[in-house]
């Protein structure tokens, strides 16, 4: 009977794990079920791209195994295990090669975001890592040290792809990095302020590209040369692609889900499935795709609530991104795509205040770097809540 068929929840990662922490507090009784392409275990994903600077291995970075997390939660962790299918009139997953099928009273995607595979060619791509989660980084840390890697090339000079130019560095890595656009954190920042990431990372050592996409990766005598459509080459002994990432909404949209950028719902968090949730990287929740930890947090809030029986709507306070660029920090509340208004900037070396406001004067966002960040709080206050 299903009030007391289990919850299940698929992914493991920030999502899934608080998600369940937050419903037990609620509900100690209705059966859980948690499911994970991965090993399950428990991690901070942002810690990713501090690893040189903090000297974390794979093994340093997991908090706990699936085993310890199923005992506190009261669940039962199933690893290793790809949910292929979700038939949504009889409430079932379809898990692993033999299909087996999971009953769900209530089901909640936590599938994350994965990550984008620029087009490239050459016969050097499997010097070519992304790092999204812990195996990826466990797989990364292993080629750096195996190839005795000592220059990197980074695709992408956007959030991820700068935080790994500033850890490489500190690492004591020499890095070159290729972006198509104009400067640093290009789709988050106006021009002064990226440029000021720019300057603080060139002071590092960090050389940027920025113009030219990356065409091919080949193997070279020593690592790779990875070529790029301006028509010069560079040499690397490891390639990181770091151009961003989209929510994964392929298992979704192959069972009849309401897709768009993400998994589409509303503020309860419901997809168009009855008994079916998302949050994460995964969802656009009411229109707003943010593939951040703080909504995430906010997402866990209501919808454990909401699991154990007690409707509640998610609230998105205005939530400025701290980007882990020390060399020149970054806190950045990015206005709402299409809001009208223009930046008005202050700079002072590579401190730089920018604030977007509208005709009224009204703040709909800001980007502050290196000590101008100390204005966070004050400029947090003024901004409006993204779903109030
Ligand atoms: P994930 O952690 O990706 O979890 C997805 C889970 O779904 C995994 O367990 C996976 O195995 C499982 N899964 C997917 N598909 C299936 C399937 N079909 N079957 C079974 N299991 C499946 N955000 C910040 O706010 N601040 C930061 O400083 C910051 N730094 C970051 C640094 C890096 C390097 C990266 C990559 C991201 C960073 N982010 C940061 C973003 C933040 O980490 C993410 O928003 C957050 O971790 C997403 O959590 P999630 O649980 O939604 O997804």
């Amino acid at each position: 009977d299903r009030e007391h068929a289990p919850v299940v929840i698929i992914g493991t990662g920030l999502a899934g794990y608080n998600l369940a922490r937050e419903f037990r507090k609620q509900d100690d009784e209705t059966p859980l079920i948690l499911l994970t392409s991965d090993d399950g275990r428990a991690y901070s994903k942002p810690m990713l791209s501090t690893g040189f600077t903090r000297d974390t291995s794979a093994d340093d970075l997991a908090q706990q195994d699936a085993g310890t997390m199923g005992q506190q939660l009261k669940a039962s962790v199933w690893t290793r295990t790809h949910v292929s299918e979700i038939d949504t009139a009889r409430q079932v997953i379809k898990v692993g090669d033999e299909q087996t099928e999971i009953h769900y009273g209530k089901l909640v995607l936590a599938l994350g975001a994965q990550v984008i595979q620029p087009p490239i060619g050459g016969d050097g791509l499997d010097l070519v890592y992304s790092v999204n989660d812990l195996l990826d980084y466990d797989d990364f840390r292993t080629a750096v040290a195996k190839n005795n890697v000592k220059k990197v090339c980074i695709i992408g000079g956007g959030l991820i792809g700068c935080e790994f130019t500033n850890d490489l560095l500190n690492g004591g890595f020499e890095v070159e990095a290729v972006d198509p656009l104009a400067y640093c954190l290009p789709t988050l920042l106006p021009e002064t302020a990226g440029k000021a990431v720019q300057a603080a990372l060139e002071a590092k050592g960090a050389k940027f590209h920025f113009g030219p996409l990356v065409t091919e990766v080949n193997k070279a005598e020593q690592g790779v040369s990875v070529i790029l459509n301006n028509g010069s080459t560079l040499s690397a002994d490891l390639v990181v692609s770091a151009v961003g990432v989209r929510p994964r909404i392929d298992l979704a949209k192959a069972s009849g889900i309401a897709t768009n950028r993400g998994v589409v719902t509303n503020r309860l968090l419901e997809t168009s499935a009855a008994n079916v949730y998302a949050l994460g990287d995964c969802a656009e929740v009411e229109g707003q795709v943010l593939v951040y930890v703080a909504p995430l947090m906010a997402a866990v809030k209501a919808l454990g609530k909401t699991l154990a029986g007690q409707p509640t709507e998610v609230v998105y306070p205005a939530m400025p991104v701290t980007i882990k660029t020390p060399a020149c920090p970054v806190v950045v509340a990015p206005p709402a795509a299409g809001a009208a208004g223009e930046w008005k900037v202050a700079a002072d070396g590579n401190n730089v205040r920018a604030e977007y406001r509208d005709a009224g004067g009204a703040l709909l966002g800001f980007a502050l770097t290196g000590e101008a960040t100390r204005a966070k709080l004050e400029l947090q206050k003024e901004l409006p809540p993204i779903l109030p």
